[in-house]
């Protein structure tokens, strides 16, 4: 298997620590708001990543964390926490939030077809294990106290900057311009990793410290977690080219200073998936998810696809029109597919040789659109479809587009129109109320449509519906 890995700027060979077993860790999403379809760009192809490692027979371990507590408006520590955010825009606490938006990423993980971690974390769970790896940190003198703040000295490490692919002023222009300065830090990269500041008083979930009562800053959340779950050693971190600075170039500080060596051996990062206005971001409001495509009438599993038939490492551009062009190459795969009779004997070697193919596809930097090319290669070949329905069933092990399931049926459940209209009125009417800010009577009418089977879903582009 062959990778490319951030930290050496090159596609290596991938040897694990230990013979056969990977551990490998995932930076979870921030539950404050729906998972954009950027964001599962980076679940979608980290899952190809893990698929192929088992496919390769390697015994795999993955850990995720579920960030529900420090992660702020600004990747530099600065601004509100987004857990915070989320719970004024709806009303509720950051618990409730983080309890709602953590299944609804479950369930987008679910549509398409992402298998779920060996573990799950929320950061909330693990306050202890971050409590103590600070205060290591203080004791080996890596950490300092200022305004009753936690921070990491960056200025005690031989390199800071470890992920050389961009300079230290590109890296800089990460950390956004609108940041306050904050004059606790002894040097400009330096980071937190445990709030105290009065400043955050209004923060809901705190608990007590060694060093007043607060709360974790967001990067130690992935090396506690790590160091709790596979120890010293970690073979693969995953996580989306942003997270390259300051998050995981935090994560190595910490981790290394607290553990005494290496750490991780490999970084996979997938590149950002766009839109005409560049990248696609929760913070800047229009954003796609998963319910907003199936709204639309799309198969999850088409977006999965589009995914799929370009290469991580390539910025990928968004638009309804290439998804529209995935969508009719999706469904008819999946027709011939479903044309293919289990008749025949199946041969091994016809079998042996493309299992051969699609295995170097992917062991070569996860060439996820050759391993697609090879599906249509065996469909034209002259083999028995026996042969050609189990290839394709062990291919779906890691491509996991369903090709076997059979063409969609056409529609769903009919919505009678005047059905449609009174739940577009009640929309209407709710959205009214909100802005009244008569919360009472918009939950009222969010119950009344509950009760006819109509489920209500509030995103960014508007409220959304669909029948229970
Ligand atoms: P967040 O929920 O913001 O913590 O992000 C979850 C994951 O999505 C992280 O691995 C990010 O690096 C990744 N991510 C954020 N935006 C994009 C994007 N536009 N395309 C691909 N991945 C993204
Ligand atoms: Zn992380």
């Amino acid at each position: 298997m062959r990778i490319y890995n951030t930290l050496t700027r090159k596609v290596e060979d991938f040897v694990p620590n230990e013979e056969g077993k990977v551990n490998m860790y995932t930076c979870g999403p921030t539950v404050y708001h729906f998972a954009h379809i950027g964001n599962l760009r980076s679940y979608i192809m980290e899952d190809v990543l893990e698929k192929t490692l088992r496919y390769l027979g390697y015994d795999v371990k993955r850990v995720m964390n579920i960030t529900d507590v420090g992660h702020l408006s600004s990747d530099a520590d600065t601004g509100e926490d987004k857990m915070l955010e989320g719970a004024k825009r709806e009303h509720k606490t950051v618990m409730e939030i983080a309890k709602f938006y953590t299944d609804a990423f479950f369930s987008d993980m679910a549509k398409l077809n992402i298998k779920m971690p060996d573990v799950i974390e929320p950061a909330t769970n693990c306050i202890n294990e971050f409590i103590n790896m600070i205060s290591v940190l203080l004791e080996k003198g890596y950490a300092y106290i200022a305004g009753d703040n936690v921070y990491f000295d960056t200025s005690k490490l031989d390199s800071y900057y470890v992920f050389s692919s961009q300079s230290e002023n590109e890296l800089l222009v990460g950390v956004r311009d609108d940041v306050e300065e904050d004059n606790n830090k002894k040097n400009k990269s330096d980071f937190v990793l445990w709030f105290t500041k009065s400043k955050f008083d209004n923060q809901e979930l705190k608990w007590d410290s060694p060093w007043g009562v607060g709360y974790p800053g967001w990067h130690i959340e992935c090396s506690g977690i790590s160091a709790k779950h596979f120890g010293e050693q970690l073979d693969i971190h995953c996580g989306g080219i942003d997270n390259i600075f300051p998050h995981h170039t935090n994560e190595i500080a910490q981790s290394e200073a607290y553990l005494g060596h290496k750490w991780c051996n490999y970084w996979f990062h997938v590149h950002h998936l766009i839109d005409k206005q560049g990248k696609m971001s929760k913070s800047k409001g229009d954003f796609l998810t998963v319910s907003l495509l199936e709204g639309k009438g799309y198969n999850p599993l088409a977006y999965r696809m589009f995914c799929l038939q370009s290469h991580y490492r390539k910025p990928l551009e968004f638009s309804f029109d290439a998804l529209d062009n995935v969508v009719s190459a999706y469904d008819k795969l999946i027709k011939n597919i479903s044309k293919l009779k289990e008749e025949g004997e199946v041969s091994k070697e016809a079998f042996d040789s493309f299992k051969e193919k699609f295995t170097d596809a992917l062991s070569n930097d996860i060439n996820t659109s050759m391993a697609i090319t090879i599906i249509y290669d065996l469909l034209k070949a002259d083999i028995s479809d026996k042969t050609k329905l189990e290839l394709i069933k062990d291919f779906d092990y890691v491509l996991s587009l369903g090709l076997l399931a059979g063409p969609k049926e056409e529609k769903g459940p009919e919505v009678d129109v005047a059905f449609e209209k009174y739940i577009i009125d009640k929309i209407e009417e709710r959205k009214a109320a909100k802005k009244a800010k008569d919360f009472a009577k918009a939950d009222a009418i969010r119950n009344e449509l509950l009760e006819k089977g109509v489920v209500l879903k509030d995103t960014r582009e508007g409220t959304l519906w669909e029948l229970n």
